[in-house]
This record gives structure tokens, sequence and C-alpha cells, in this order.
């Protein structure tokens, strides 16, 4: 039997490169962007953005996070989640270059999912996901040498979240599992459960507990976290056999903020509150919630919400804020689930200045900060996305 090191915990390799300007092959953001950025203090970044975009015409489209800034938003042909953009993007093969304005792994779906005439552009390489660098490619081989170890790997079936590198999507395309997305999670699950006794859940420890648990009627003591700093993941041979669910030790650095207290003091604050939130929060704040979605889900449901409701929202702010005011001239009150504010930091990178550079230099002839995905990491990618498109 392996027993496990509590102790042993190993520092995290990854360093958070906010600045950007800096180079870390070891993370999935972080690389240094060439050429000189117009300055923020332009007064006619707007208008160059705008002739940029005009210039370029049907050859470009330019693809918006719902997280991402307004002044980026702004010059979106389609806004959505990761999923729906790549797939936005894959259905315009006329469009010669995709400028993802949102983060890494997403600008790697869309390039995986796109033909190869098509060219992906991510206005900053900083942007980032500190939940997709969670997992990486070596500490994902080295957890399959574990459960295989521990006798427990032909039965189990990796199924890793969108919010995911390239490599992570191709190690599990590799061993016959699925993609899944904030709204499909369930599905992928149940799938995953036909065919094999166990799923190893990556990167997002609390999507996969929260769809395990409140959606499919698991208990938290089905649950085992594996944690990549420690030796056998922290987890006994024992452990492992016994789970159903085999999380990853990642979050997402902004859901992952809420709190038990958020939910509390929204409900003092204002009487009658709606609290809806996304399920990569915490599996208590999910638990104390009245409502879960993905970011889909919660605009939807803002939507259809009558007039005078009141609704706390925990997910990004940028998304929040806008829902606030197209709604608040519906008589919708709509506020943010914490007190403090709560961007994700790497989605914000991209700002008008990095759109300009990218728009004006590809109207110049030049491909700048594109991203490719190696074939053999796409033709695996490619598969495990393939599967969760023929999910029932
Ligand atoms: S909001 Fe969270 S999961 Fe999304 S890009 Fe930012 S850190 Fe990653």
């Amino acid at each position: 039997m392996t027993t496990a090191h509590p102790l042993d915990v190993q520092p995290t390799p990854l360093a958070l490169l906010l600045l950007g300007r800096q180079s870390d092959p070891a993370s999935e953001r972080g690389v240094d962007c060439p050429g000189d950025l117009p300055s923020p203090s332009d007064p006619d970044l707007v208008a160059r953005a705008r002739a940029a975009k005009e210039a370029l015409g049907d050859r470009v489209f330019v693809l918006g996070h719902h997280y991402q800034r307004d002044e980026v938003i702004e010059f979106a042909d389609v806004t959505g989640d990761s999923f729906k953009l790549a797939r936005d993007a894959a259905a315009r093969p006329e469009a010669e270059f995709i400028v993802f304005c949102g983060v890494h792994f997403m600008a790697e779906s869309a390039d995986i999912l796109t033909t190869d005439a098509q060219q992906v552009v991510l206005p900053d390489l900083a942007a980032g996901c500190s939940m997709a660098d969670m997992a990486t490619a070596e500490q994902v081989a080295e957890c399959w040498d574990v459960l295989t170890e521990a006798g427990v790997a032909g039965t189990t079936v990796p199924v890793s979240y969108m919010n995911s590198s390239a490599d992570i999507k191709a190690f599990t395309g590799r061993h016959g599992g699925t993609i899944c997305t904030s709204s499909n999670a369930r599905r992928a699950l149940e799938w995953a459960f036909e065919q094999g006794e166990k799923v190893l859940f990556l990167p997002d420890q609390h999507l996969g507990r929260n769809t395990a648990v409140r959606d499919m009627g698991m208990t938290p003591e089905d649950c085992v976290v594996y944690n990549p700093h420690k030796p056998g993941g922290g987890l006994t041979t024992q452990q492992l056999r016994d789970a159903r669910m085999i999380l990853w030790r990642g979050h997402c650095s902004v859901h992952g903020r809420f709190s038990l207290e958020s939910v509390r003091e929204v409900r003092e604050r204002i009487p009658g509150v709606n609290v809806l939130v996304h399920p990569e929060c915490k599996h208590e704040v999910v638990a104390a919630a009245d409502h879960v979605g993905s970011t889909e889900h919660i605009i939807r449901t803002l939507e259809e919400a009558p007039a005078g409701s009141k609704w706390a929202i925990g997910t990004e702010l940028n998304l929040v804020r806008r829902l606030a005011l197209r709604y608040a001239a519906q008589d919708k009150e709509v506020v943010f689930l914490d007190r403090t504010v709560c961007f994700c930091s790497t989605m914000n990178r991209i700002d008008l200045p990095h759109l300009v550079w990218a728009l004006e230099s590809l109207a110049a002839g030049r491909v700048v900060n594109r991203i490719q995905v190696d074939p053999e990491t796409e033709r695996y990618a490619r598969a495990a996305l393939e599967r969760m498109l023929a999910l029932p």
C-alpha cells in the first residue's frame, strides 16, 4: 500500500507573471509580447481600432469572452463563453484571422477547431489562466503513473474541463476521455461512468465536486483530491481504489474568492435577494446559493427574471457590471456577490492598446502572437473535444 506524505509539500514552480513582459516556458502565460504597443492614454485608440478592423473587413473575426473589458467587447463580432466562441470561429472559415479576446487556452481551442488556413491571434500572450496552469502535462502524466501503480488507471476515465491547456486536452483524448464545459459537466460525467468506474476530473476540483455531489447525488466521501505537489498526490492506494471521483487540486482564483460569508452578507444587506453563482465556486458557496449555472445560464436567468427581482451574482466582475447596467433599465437589481473587487487579472491583460496593436499589425500584413497547437497534440485534443460534441 502506498502511504501519503502530507508534510512533503513542494512549492509550485509557476510564478504569477501578471505584468506580462517576462517569459515562463513552463506556464501557459507570461510570454513576452513583441512590438511596440500604443500608449493606453492615446485618445485615438478607438478610432485606430475601428480603422484597422474596417481595413481587414471579413478577413478578421474578433471573439470577445464574457469576462473581457467593455472597451474590448465593443469591438467583438461575437461574445460568449469559451466553447461557444471556439465554435463560432469554426463556423466562419472565410475569416483568415481569428482575434481571440480571451485567454490562452481558449485561443488554443479555437486553433484546434478551426481550419489550418485560419490563424488565431491572442492580443497579449500574457493572458493565461491560473486554473489551466495548475495542471501541467508532466504533472498529469505522473498522476496517471500513480493511478497505474494503484491498479486503477484501467477503470478510470479522464474528464477535463474546457479551461485546460491543449496538452491536457490531448492527454484526455489519448486516454479515452472527454472534455466538458460548465454547462454539460453532468452529461460528461454520466457518459464517463458508463465507460469506467472512476473519473479523473481536471483541473477544477470545484466544478468536479459540485457536479458529482450536487447534481449526481454522490457523497463528498466519494471524492478525493489529488495534490500534484505531494508524492502520490497525497493519497494512499486504498483512497484511490475507494474513490469514484479523483479531483485534481486546481481552482479558479476568481470564483474561489467567493465565500459563505459573502452569501450571508448579501442576504442581510439585500432582503429577498436571489444568489446565483457559477459552479467553479467552492462547494459550500454553491450549497448556500439559490441557483447555480454557467455564464450562459446566468445571462439567460437574468434575461428571464421578472421586473423588481434582486440578484447577487458570483462570477467575474466585468460581466456582472455589464449585466447590472443592462438590467437596471428593466428594474432588475443586479449586484456583485462580494464586496471586494474581483476581476480576472489575466483576462484583463487584453486591453485596447493590445487589440489595436494586433489589428494594425494584421492590417499591415504581419501576423503577431499567433497561437498554434502542434499537429500531434491537436489530433488527440480534437478527439476529446469531438467526444464532448457527441455527448447525448
Ligand atoms: S476567470 Fe478563472 S478560469 Fe476563467 S480565465 Fe480567469 S482564472 Fe481562468
